[in-house]
């Protein structure tokens, strides 16, 4: 790191990063800290961080459905540091399942980890990042934020709220000192392709006389073959850099879309219009 990135890393410093259990939240606590910044790595299982703590992360439980959990981790930083300086909103997960047979009582309890687990950690350290003149909330929002699928409509739903939350609250806090970065990473190997086979096995999946059987079969062969293709997909080191240049830049992005597949799509998506789109997707969900 050069002396003038170091001191504006140092002024950003302490990172709190949830969800480090494993994925992108590990490798991007791993990251962080080898390039010298201050990292509070959580998660649910503080058992699962054991790593991370011995390279030099300091851990905590954070479970971001939990408010006793979210207002103790943030109250220690505050007493240790005076303020978080960088709110790393990375929790999150798939339930997958289409939008008539997805189990609501699951989709709310996504919707209550993914968006707001994310509103709620953002509200705790925003006074202090206030009082301090300083502050980076960086957002892990997905390439499913700008693009929707077939059975993956509640996921992508979350992520568009989490798109929507980061652009207003941009303006919000622009004046406060205070840079609000979303991530957007494309398809990345880590735990969440479990996550979601998982959702689809116990719930939609799970009813072989389902109207929509085909297109969810078609959707976890999709799911699959998108994860083991090396073209396709990346290691969560990649997404992990990112991380680290939207904690270190002087001026970060408001945007970071990652891997090439996940540009093509969204500049389809958003040149093509629905048609174009609908086509494009009906020709990768037989049904
Ligand atoms: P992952 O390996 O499954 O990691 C997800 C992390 O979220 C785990 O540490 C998990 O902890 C944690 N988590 C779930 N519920 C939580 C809660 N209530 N409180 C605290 N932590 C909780 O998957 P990942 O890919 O790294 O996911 C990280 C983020 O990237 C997510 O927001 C995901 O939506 C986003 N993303 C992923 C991809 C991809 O293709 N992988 C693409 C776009 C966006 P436990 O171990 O306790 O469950």
């Amino acid at each position: 790191m050069r002396d003038t990135d170091a001191m504006r890393a140092t002024s950003l410093d302490p990172v709190l990063i949830t969800g480090c259990s494993s994925g992108i939240g590990k490798a991007a606590a791993d990251l962080l800290v080898k390039a010298g910044h201050t990292v509070y790595a959580t998660a649910r299982r503080p058992e699962t961080l054991a790593d991370l703590e011995e390279a030099g992360a300091r851990v905590m439980a954070l479970d971001v459905t939990s408010e006793e959990s979210m207002t103790a981790a943030v109250q220690r930083i505050e007493t240790e540091h005076g303020r978080v300086g960088t709110l790393v909103n990375n929790a999150g997960y798939g339930e997958y399942g289409t939008v008539e047979e997805a189990d609501l009582d699951k989709v709310r309890t996504m919707f209550e980890t993914n968006v707001f687990g994310l509103a709620r950690m953002t509200q705790l350290v925003l006074p202090g990042m206030r009082r301090a003149g300083r502050g980076r909330i960086i957002n892990i929002s997905s390439m499913g934020g700008r693009i929707t699928f077939p059975v993956g409509g509640y996921y992508h739903a979350t992520k568009h709220a989490v798109e929507a939350i980061s652009d207003a609250l941009r303006s919000e806090v622009r004046g406060f000192g205070i840079d609000v970065v979303v991530v957007e990473p494309g398809i990345t190997r880590t735990g969440f392709e479990d996550t979601v086979h998982a959702s689809v096995a116990n719930g939609a999946g799970a009813q072989p006389d389902s109207p929509y059987a085909t297109l969810i079969a078609q959707n976890v062969q999709n799911t699959s073959s998108g994860y083991s293709n090396p073209l396709l997909a990346v290691g969560p080191e990649s997404v992990a850099r990112t991380i680290l240049k939207a904690v270190e830049a002087d001026r970060p992005k408001t945007r970071y879309l990652l891997t090439p597949a996940a540009k093509a799509l969204v500049a389809a998506r958003t040149l093509g219009g629905d048609r174009v789109w609908d086509t494009l997707v009906k020709q990768q969900f037989k049904h």
